[in-house]
């Protein structure tokens, strides 16, 4: 059965938009993962450790067959190929594909939380969210992915400009 799952995907170490480009097309190259959406791209402030470079944001909707475990080690694999160091908490990084929802499922493992603890918080992930699937409900909060949005407050989302007109290809 297929399943649809949403990423969200971040980075802030040059070449920021190739390394988005090559986590999209390592994603396309599994059989049981189907891009469905593409967000714009954001560029956002740093949060939580400021004395780094602005980050590249945004958010995909796969369709994917992979159990949500199996996800998260494809992820973790695109992230380990592109070079992604774990040297600093919330510090520069690559790539970072964190899965933000997959259907209406709840996980609560040692090594995965959906939906994702932190995206009701930031809107670095809400604002690429609201703009694929403003409607998308999600259970846990009983909201909407625009009611999400709503409830943050407002000088949030002037962190989160658009970065490029232009769909990464
Ligand atoms: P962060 O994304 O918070 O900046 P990392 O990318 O280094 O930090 O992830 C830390 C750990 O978060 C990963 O090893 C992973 O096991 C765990 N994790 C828990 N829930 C999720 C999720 N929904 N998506 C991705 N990673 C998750
Ligand atoms: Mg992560």
């Amino acid at each position: 059965p297929m399943n649809k799952a949403f990423i969200a995907m971040g980075t802030n170490i040059e070449p920021r938009k190739q390394y988005i480009d090559e986590a999209l097309s390592l994603l396309e190259k599994h059989e049981e993962i189907k891009i469905v959406q593409i967000s714009s791209i954001y560029e956002t402030e740093p949060v939580g450790y400021l004395e780094q470079a602005d980050f590249l944001n945004l958010v995909i909707e796969v369709s994917t067959s992979f159990t949500p475990t199996d996800l998260l080690e494809a992820c973790q694999a695109i992230e380990q190929k592109l070079g992604r160091e774990r040297k600093i908490k919330n510090g520069p990084r690559t790539i970072d594909l964190d899965i933000i929802a997959y259907g209406q499922e709840e996980v609560h493992t040692e090594v995965l939380t959906i939906p994702h603890p932190r995206m009701k918080d930031r809107a670095f992930v809400l604002v690429p969210f609201n703009e694929i699937a403003p409607n998308f409900y999600i259970n846990t909060y009983q909201k909407t992915v625009m009611q999400l949005l709503e409830a943050l407050p407002k000088e949030d989302l002037e962190e989160v400009q658009k970065w490029a007109e232009q769909k990464p290809s």
